[in-house]
């Protein structure tokens, strides 16, 4: 079984509005197991859509379109599927009772044109939009899935994952378990050398090594025809993964690192406070984008410039001058000093060159010194990231997360894979 993702909107076609309904769902079916065979963009011109559906239907076992739903003239998916299919338009009564409904509800009077989102190809099914009026349809063609969602990404997720996921998973018959792990601070090649061929010895399983800045992800699915199988393979999977990896491991499934700092802060009753030059506030915007860090983050300073490292957190002038603005030293007494003006029990001091300027032989662009506070004691480590100025500061911004949640967890404060 393989599916087709067509995407309609002109502003996709012209590459004004990024396709992250097709994102989207290629993850979320890819998750599933359901594969996916191809995807296509249209504009929203009749020939065109009715050409990529007969297209689709020719070569998939099954499509998914997006876009097109809504109430304004250019949105004619509905009446070209119909067309297309020999499937008139129908009024149907539920959902246009559902429709006025939430007329009501929201006080506004609407466009008349709203109701004909109840306008519907013969012999669709729909599945509720609990976020907006244009449902979610499916068509079954010749034992052919054919499946209609709005284009508004909230309502196209929220059907995906409430009906389509599920349907077409069902459909393809497959069990599948997967389960993420998330390492920071090393590479992938690393983590390659370490794994070795271990996931030869699941079968039906693979394992995938996704890297960004925040870190390596190695995601494991296990698919198959007998569900107890798939299941005793997954577990084995990670059993064995775990012991390899375990040490860089900082999170699994979607758990952010802030998150995992956060509840290790509120565990042990301790309150952080940031020193950021290179990375601006990064960190500090980091750990308070978890609900409820009033809870743990006191405060943060920016200290871009030297004056305003030695006036907020106490950096010395002579030091500055002495081992520059980017060294172990300014770094230590950033930590330090963000630590003792706010008074709580965990400093963290950041200070590095982002580039694309004033890297030197000595301090290339991308040297960042990063230093903790604790009652535990001080630390300090010197790194060197690649990239660009916004991954330099990215990569800093994580770095400095997984050194926290090392000092936290009383792990050594160096990532390694073996020990
Ligand atoms: P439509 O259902 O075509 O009326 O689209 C409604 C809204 O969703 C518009 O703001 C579109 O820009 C947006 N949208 C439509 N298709 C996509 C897509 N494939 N990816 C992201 N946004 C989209
Ligand atoms: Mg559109």
């Amino acid at each position: 079984m393989h599916v087709e993702i067509i995407t309609i909107g002109n502003e996709v076609l012209s590459g004004r509005t990024l396709d992250t309904n097709f994102a989207f769902l290629a993850r979320a079916l890819e998750e599933a197991s359901v594969p996916i065979g191809w995807h296509s963009t249209v504009g929203d011109t009749a020939e065109r859509i009715a050409d990529a559906l007969r297209r689709a239907l020719d070569r998939a076992d099954g499509v998914v379109l997006t876009g097109g739903l809504g109430p304004t003239p250019d949105d004619i998916t509905r009446k070209v599927v119909a067309t297309t299919l020999g499937r008139p338009l129908q009024l149907d009564d539920t959902v246009l009772a559902g429709i006025r409904e939430r007329a009501k509800r929201s006080g506004r009077k609407l466009p008349a044109s709203i109701e004909g989102q109840a306008l519907l190809p013969r012999g669709a099914t729909v599945w509720p939009n609990p976020l907006g009026t244009a449902p979610g349809l499916l068509i079954l063609e010749d034992e052919k899935p054919v499946i209609l969602l709005p284009g508004v990404p909230q309502e196209m997720e929220a059907l995906a994952t409430a009906f389509v996921v599920p349907y077409l998973r069902e459909r393809t018959g497959v069990a599948v378990e997967s389960f993420t792990l998330r390492t920071a601070g090393v590479f992938e090649s690393q983590l390659h050398e370490r794994i070795g061929n271990l996931p030869q010895g699941w079968p039906g399983a693979t394992l995938a090594y996704l890297p960004s800045y925040f870190g390596v992800d190695l995601r494991v699915t296990a698919t198959g025809p007998d569900a107890d199988l798939v299941r005793s393979v997954a577990t084995r999977a990670h059993a064995e993964l775990s012991a390899r990896v375990g040490p860089v491991v900082y999170a699994e499934g979607g758990r952010a690192i802030e998150e995992v700092v956060g509840e290790a802060l509120v565990a042990k009753g301790w309150h952080i406070a940031t020193a950021e030059s290179c990375t601006g506030g990064l960190l500090a915007r980091r750990l308070t984008d978890t609900p409820g860090s009033s809870r743990y983050f006191e405060r943060g300073f920016v200290t871009y410039s030297n004056a305003s490292k030695t006036q907020l957190v106490g950096v010395d002038a002579g030091d500055l001058e002495a081992h520059g603005a980017v060294s172990a030293p300014v770094a230590e007494q950033l930590a330090r000093g963000a630590r003792a003006r706010a008074g709580v029990e965990l400093g963290v001091g950041i200070t590095g060159i982002a580039g694309p300027d004033g890297g030197s032989e000595e301090k290339p662009v991308g040297t960042v010194f990063i230093a903790v506070s604790s009652p535990r004691g001080e630390a300090v480590r010197r790194y060197r990231f690649m990239g660009t100025r916004r991954t330099i500061r990215e990569r800093a911004a994580q770095t400095a997360l997984d050194l926290l949640r090392r000092e936290l967890a009383g792990l050594p404060l160096d990532a390694k894979l073996e020990g």
